[in-house]
């Protein structure tokens, strides 16, 4: 069985390492049932306007009634939907109007580890945003630059350049960007082990970096009117009691939330955030951290959040987008079969 969600606030798009550019994420977006979503891309919010203009001109279409307006489509190549259970696929024009929240996805450094911290919510305009996107747009560069010599130095062709054409004019390149090229030239069978084989910290194309602190990213969110989200904790390699302590520091940084429901998430450990999210009394986030076409991974997919959290959305921050804490998800049970006619 597949939950699926109205709301996801953590995705990419090809502003950075994403497949996808805003216009086509948020096509995705209404097929996939979305009412709220967040782009967040890493350390820039080039995306973000592009996609607030491709949903306002959906909206319009929807509430138009136009046959050009997007349609939800949530059938999979290999598979048929043989069930639904909590609700219908098809709604009313007016229940899939599509809301684009302008987020952010910050790398800091934190005790040698890489930590993200979304920014939701936030006024993209904002100085003091821009001034740190502009900074961090430096530091990426240069890294981008470094890792692209070391990957040409083991026999890529132009790897940077060609990165480069693959996303969006002005995009940060990330490792993700990377892992992504050495799969489609046949040096990895997948991107994960592009990024064992290359990227990972030790591995011949690795180029060591400091991202900058906590604090910084928070104070630049908090200015920009947002509010700061500790992205995907479960994923950082840390002991449990130093997840504690890297909460705390976020927390008197200035964070405010944390991401309770992932997408490829095992139970416990959502049950797990559940817990150190009411223990540090943070408000639950939600996203599925979506980069690209794949098995596993899709907007809005399995982001159930535990019920009786307090939400991010409840924040009064929120309040400008249309969001309240009354306002509920909306999920839905889907399960698929394999189509006959894929064997
Ligand atoms: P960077 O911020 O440049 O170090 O790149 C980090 C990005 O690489 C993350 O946001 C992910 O998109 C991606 N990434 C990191 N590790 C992995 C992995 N093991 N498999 C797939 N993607 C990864
Ligand atoms: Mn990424
Ligand atoms: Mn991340
Ligand atoms: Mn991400």
């Amino acid at each position: 069985m597949t939950i699926l969600s109205n709301f996801d606030f953590h995705c990419h798009t090809k502003a950075s390492d994403g497949g996808f550019t805003p216009s086509k994420i948020v096509e995705r977006a209404y097929q996939r049932g979305l009412n709220y979503l967040a782009i967040t891309d890493h350390d820039l919010v080039a995306g973000v306007a592009e996609a607030m203009a491709t949903a306002a001109h959906y909206n319009e279409l929807l509430a138009q009634g136009s046959e050009q307006a997007p349609e939800e489509n949530y059938v999979y190549a290999n598979a048929q939907i043989n069930k639904v259970e909590n609700g219908i696929l098809e709604r009313s024009a007016q229940e899939r109007l599509l809301t684009i929240i302008p987020g952010i996805e910050f790398s800091t450094t934190w005790r040698n580890e890489q930590i993200h911290i979304v920014g939701l919510f936030i006024d993209i305009e904002n100085k003091e945003l821009n001034e740190l996107t502009a900074h961090k747009k430096e530091l990426r560069l240069a890294r981008a630059i470094a890792m692209g010599r070391k990957l040409e130095a083991l026999g890529f062709e132009r790897p940077y350049e060609r990165c480069v054409e693959q996303a969006q004019a002005g995009a940060n390149i990330t490792r993700g960007n990377y892992a992504r090229l050495i799969y489609q030239d046949g040096k990895a069978n997948s991107i994960d082990e592009a990024f064992h084989k290359y990227l990972r910290r030790g591995q011949k194309a690795y180029v060591p970096n400091d991202w900058g602190p906590i604090s910084e990213v928070v104070a630049a969110i908090k200015a920009a009117g947002g509010i700061a989200v500790l992205a995907h904790p479960r994923r950082y390699k840390i002991s449990n009691f130093r997840l504690r302590t890297l909460i705390e520091e976020f927390i008197s940084c200035g964070g405010e939330a944390m991401e309770v429901a992932g997408c490829q998430q095992k139970p416990n450990d959502k049950l797990y955030l559940a817990e150190l999210c009411q223990r540090y009394n943070l408000l639950a986030s939600l996203g599925s951290d979506f980069h690209n076409e794949g098995l596993f991974r899709n907007l809005g997919q399995n982001l159930d959040l535990p019920e009786n959290l307090p939400v991010v959305w409840s924040a009064p921050c929120a309040q400008r987008f249309g969001l309240n804490q009354d306002i509920k998800q909306r999920l839905i049970h889907i399960t698929y079969q394999k189509s006959l006619s894929a064997e």
